[in-house]
């Protein structure tokens, strides 16, 4: 699997993007970053995008993407997410109000909707073409979930932001070739307080997770809050666990 990572911070600025993954150039995982990395050419061929939880960060692509969609002659765009996720973005995002309802209003070109929702019950495998997509609730402030992704005989799994969990880390270690997972590490060891409130993790209980991970795979975190990036990088090769890793924004070959 190719995994390009578009935004792997939780904040942003000119150097720095939001939360947005793409695989294989037509899945993507969140939304913070997609249309602002990505030609229309390459928007185009993105046929589904999970969204973990209804966060502006890991959303904020999401309204473009579909706009771009409407303004272009192409294939369809499925967005998947947990039920009670996808209930949050219709009735606060795809509500008229803030942005259109696309998923009810026909294309110029194809006269269809550009646009289906396509909640999913967690814990349920469901397949898309040649893809598995398995929903799994974490823990965060918010009706959140990750999601496993099987695809070509490899599977990837992404959290999205969490506090401690434990259920995605279940369903991981049953999972066949996993050879990514990709989590959150938000802020430094001295902010643990702030992270716990928040339900993020920071180094030192990203470490702890990493215990309840069996699965011999690089274990990435994602989302550092942009002015505390060096110290979360070193306090995570100071975990002296040879799988964890932090995600940097660039193509990886898994
Ligand atoms: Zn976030
Ligand atoms: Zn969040």
């Amino acid at each position: 699997m190719r995994l390009k990572v578009l935004g792997a911070y939780g904040a942003s600025d000119a150097e720095h993007n939001l939360t947005g993954y793409l695989i294989d150039d037509w899945l993507a995982v969140d939304a913070g970053t997609l249309t602002s990395k990505l030609s229309l050419a390459q928007q185009a061929r993105i046929q589904a995008v999970f969204i973990t939880h209804s966060h502006a960060d890991h959303i904020r692509d999401l309204p473009h993407l579909i706009h771009n969609r409407f303004s272009q002659n192409s294939g369809a765009l499925t967005i998947f997410a947990a039920r009670d996720v996808m209930d949050l973005l219709q009735k606060n995002i795809f509500n008229g109000i803030v942005w259109p309802d696309f998923s009810v209003l026909d294309s110029p070109f194809t006269k269809k909707p550009v646009v289906q929702y396509r909640p999913l019950a967690t814990g349920k495998r469901t397949i898309f073409g040649e893809v598995a997509l398995t929903a799994v609730a974490v823990d965060h402030q918010i009706p959140a979930a990750g999601v496993i992704v099987e695809l070509n005989g490899q599977s990837m799994v992404f959290t999205g932001d969490t506090g401690p969990t434990v259920e995605i880390w279940k369903r991981t270690n049953k999972t066949p070739n996993v050879v990514a997972v990709v989590t959150e590490a938000s802020f430094p060891n001295d902010q643990q307080a702030l992270a716990d409130e928040t339900a993020h993790l920071s180094p030192q209980t990203f470490g702890d997770e990493l215990k309840k991970i069996t699965v011999d795979a690089p274990v990435y975190a994602s989302h550092r809050k942009i002015p505390f990036e060096r110290d979360i990088e070193s306090q995570i090769k100071n975990l002296r666990d040879r799988r964890a890793r932090v995600l940097l924004e660039k193509n990886y070959t898994l």
